[in-house]
């Protein structure tokens, strides 16, 4: 990660802590979904260079560049664990769409807020 200055650098540093708490509560911390996280952390910080006021959306936006990521290598994450028995495995997802604010993970099949992001 460059230099972003302060308040930036740490707000990204609290979005990495955060989908890193929400991956660890998969079981999902390896090394292949930290260096994913790691890379959307550093295209992240650099585009929040470019535009400052998206930092209120970065977090969020970590978190789905992470979701992609891993589903093409690893699979759907974060599995929904709300939804009764007999459901069918599926995802959460973020809201806002747009990453934030307060980006909280809602289960693709009820609708319903699961946790807010970090929180899972
Ligand atoms: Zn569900």
């Amino acid at each position: 990660m460059g230099d972003h200055g302060g308040v930036d650098t740490v707000l990204l540093l609290e979005a990495r802590a955060r989908v890193l708490a929400d991956l660890d509560a998969r079981g999902l911390a390896t090394a292949p979904s930290v260096s994913a996280l790691e890379e959307a952390v550093s295209e992240r910080g650099w585009w929040v260079d470019q535009w400052p006021e998206g930092v209120t959306y970065v977090a969020g936006l970590i978190a789905q560049d992470v979701q992609d990521a891993l589903f093409e290598t690893t699979g759907r994450w974060p599995l929904c664990r709300s939804c009764p028995e007999p459901a069918p495995q599926h995802s959460l997802f973020i809201s806002p769409d747009l990453g934030g604010p307060d980006p909280v993970w809602i289960c693709e099949e009820s609708g319903d807020v699961v946790a807010p992001l970090g929180c899972l």
